[in-house]
Formats: C-alpha cells, structure tokens, sequence
C-alpha cells in the first residue's frame, strides 16, 4: 500500500480518461469556433471577494463549499468555484470590451468546490464555459442555448430536454420574491430543515431542494413569468421564437431559477434523464448586470457551463467509446546488447517518419523482446542484429501472419504510407 492517496473528492485520470477529458476539451474549443469563441484562461485562484460579489453571499457555494485560504502575503484568496467571475474580472481588466461585440470567449478548466463527492461529482472538476458579452439581443440567447445543445448532440449523447425559463430583471424579481417568501413562509413546517433556513435568506434556492415532499409544497409556488416585467416577457416571448427558428426543442418551467445571483431574464439547463436526480449537464443564463456590478461597462451578457465528468458519465452510461488503446506500428527489437543503440537510432527514424514506435529495453532475450511486442499488440517487427546493420536490410515481420522479408528502411516507412 502506498504511504498516500489521494484526497477525498478528488480524481487521477489513468490514461483512458484522461485522453477521453483531452478529447472532450479540445473538441469543445474547435466546435465553439465555429460559432467564433476563443479560448481565454484565467487563473486558478482570485481574490476571495471576487465569488462573494458575483456568486452572491448567500448561496452554498460561497457559504460552505467555496476554498479559500490566505497566502502567506495575507490575501484573502479563494480556488475558484466557477469560470464566469473570472472570465468576467479579465474582460474588464483587459479592456476586451474594445473588441466587436458579442466578445465570446470559451474557458475549459478545474472548478473547486467542497460538496459531497458523489457519482460524476468531484470537488475539484472540469467545466466547459462560453461567455458571450456585449449584446441584449435574445437572437443571441438562441444561438448561446443552440450551441450548448448541438455541441452535445455533436458528441453523441442522447435523451437531453432543454428546460427555459425567464428570471426576470432587478425591477421585477424583488416583487416576486416578495410574494414567494410569503408563500414559502405560510408553508414553512412543510419543508426540510434546509429549506426552511433558506426562506429568509434566499428563498430562490428552495427550488433547488430535490426532497419529494418539498417538490410536492413548491409545485404550487407562484411562478416567476406572472411577475416578470413587459420587457422581460418581450425578451422571452423572442428567444423563443428564434429556438423554433433553429428547431431548438424547449420545455417552459416557471420554476427553474439558476443557483447563482448575477442571472437574470434568460436561464437555461439541459437535463439528461439517465443522469438520475442529478440530471443537470448543462446551465446557463444572461447576467446582465455583472459586469457594470465589478466596475466596467454596462453590457449585458449571457453564458453557460457544462460539467465536464458528467458528459464523461453519460458516455459510460451509453457505452459510447471513443478510445482504444493504440497499438505500435512497429516493434524495433534487437538481437544482442550491441544493436540496442542502432534500435534505439532506427526508432527515432521511424518515428520522424510519423510512425508509432516501441522498443524493448533491459537486457533482454530476442524471444521474450517479441512476446512484449505482442502484449503491446504491435502490428509488426522490425528486426535489428549485426547483420542487418551490415547490409542495411532489416528484418520486417508481420506478427499476424509471421510472414517476414528484408527492407531498408525507407521501404519499411512506405509500407505504412498507404494507411497513414
Ligand atoms: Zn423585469
Ligand atoms: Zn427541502
């Protein structure tokens, strides 16, 4: 047994997965080229106020599940929980806003957050985020949820329902919060302990409880869309019409807040029923005050997430693969110690020539060099012994039909060209 492992909520991702987490990113990064967004990186940590600003005081994230720490200069610092404060922080500071609008920007990064660790869930995790800044344009809400949607489609993962839903704005949301917390009060001892706490901090994230009984009170809670504005309704009223445009299907629940406060008007989440309970893949909204909230201009934007191990996890669901392991083209062996040099040489040639190369290494026996090439599933072997160094001509072996001839090296490189 090791002396460490590795901390609870964490993952290692062996190399199947983790050329499937690579796969899954640089995918992401092309395929949201096409709708012109370009790939921003932000740092790992920021200063702490940033999440508690953006994210909003009140809500779990910040309250229990957010790292912070100080460093030894005596910064309040935190990992961040999300990408948007951050994507957000760097398009002020950077002046981005001088760029054509929309600005869209994607980031694919680690998110940190202390939750309990569960199937597809980790407290350090992978997002794929889009934001789209500088436009109020509900066609641009279309697109933004259209993307989100196809890019999934594109990688194959099935039974995905689009939810929408409007939040309103800063003019209209506090009326209804109003109504709801007195709904949400006159049924209090009908709710968990949770979310009778939430009630009078943010009553919002009761939506968010997933207990039967406490679906069963809210189905009946006032609904957002009653209460939202004439020109939040207009703004919804087109997103619509252009998710029909793009043959976008949509589900309308009234009762679908996002968890954070910086939302507004548009919010969005795709659901994957073989997910389970915890079905979200996907999420995402316009924020359209945020920016002008952490100082710089005033544009409105819109974003989503995805997170990343639960596309992986609906991959294993479906068995979808998109890996095997990859076998060498050619095997170099050698005969005795005094060739493994020119093996060692002959493989650095081949593989400048494009070719998937292994070598056997250690002192080593001709016949259990060939055994490994066969473990490693390798196609052929190129055979290296005194002689063939002498003429140039080596050994080349078919190890499924054992069928052998002598080649240069140059006719081995050809006998690749054709499939490569
Ligand atoms: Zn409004
Ligand atoms: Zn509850």
């Amino acid at each position: 047994m090791s002396k460490y492992t590795r901390v609870r909520g964490t993952q290692d991702f062996l190399p199947e997965r983790a050329e499937l987490l690579h796969f899954i990113n640089e995918s992401a990064v092309s395929f949201f080229e096409n709708y012109g967004y370009r790939l921003i990186i932000t740092p790992t940590f920021e200063n702490s106020e940033l999440f508690k600003r953006s994210v909003g005081e009140s809500t779990d994230i910040i309250q229990k599940e957010m790292y912070e720490f100080k460093d030894k200069g005596g910064r309040d610092l935190a990992l961040r929980p999300e990408g948007t404060a951050s994507v957000v922080r760097a398009y002020i500071e950077n002046n981005l806003g001088e760029l054509p609008k929309p600005v869209k920007l994607i980031y694919v990064s680690q998110m940190f957050r202390y939750e309990r660790p569960q199937a597809g869930r980790y407290r350090e995790f992978w997002q794929i985020g889009a934001e789209a800044i500088g436009s109020p344009d509900p066609a641009l809400d279309a697109e933004v949820i259209e993307l989100c949607l196809n890019f999934l489609n594109s990688l194959a993962v099935k039974d995905l329902k689009l939810i929408i839903n409007s939040m309103g704005c800063r003019n209209c949301r506090p009326g209804y919060i109003k109504v709801l917390k007195k709904f949400l009060s006159e049924k209090e001892a009908l709710f968990c302990k949770t979310c009778s706490q939430r009630i009078e901090q943010n009553p919002l994230r009761v939506f968010d409880c997933k207990q039967k009984e406490c679906q069963k009170v809210l189905s009946e809670a006032p609904k957002i869309s009653d209460y939202i504005c004439e020109e939040d309704k207009e703004h919804f009223e087109e997103v619509k019409i252009y998710l029909k445009t793009l043959n976008v299907e949509f589900v309308i629940d009234p009762h679908l807040v996002r968890g954070f406060d910086y939302y507004t008007r548009t919010a969005f989440e795709i659901t994957l029923s073989s997910l389970g309970s915890q079905d979200a893949i996907a999420g995402g909204g316009r924020y359209d005050y945020l920016i002008k909230d952490y100082g710089g201009p005033d544009e409105p934007a819109i974003g989503f997430a995805f997170g990343t191990e639960r596309i992986m996890l609906a991959f294993e669901n479906q068995n979808i693969t998109v890996f095997t392991e990859p076998e060498p083209d050619v095997f170099v062996a050698w005969v005795e110690e005094a060739q493994k040099s020119d093996a060692l040489r002959i493989s650095a040639m081949l593989r400048e020539k494009h070719l998937r190369v292994s070598m056997a290494f250690d002192s080593r026996k001709l016949k259990s060099q060939l055994k490994l090439a066969d473990k490693l599933n390798a196609n052929t072997a190129l055979i290296v012994g005194e002689e063939e160094i002498k003429s140039g001509k080596y050994t080349f072996k078919d190890l499924e039909s054992a069928k052998q001839e002598k080649l240069t090296i140059e006719e081995v490189v050809n006998k690749f060209k054709d499939n490569k």
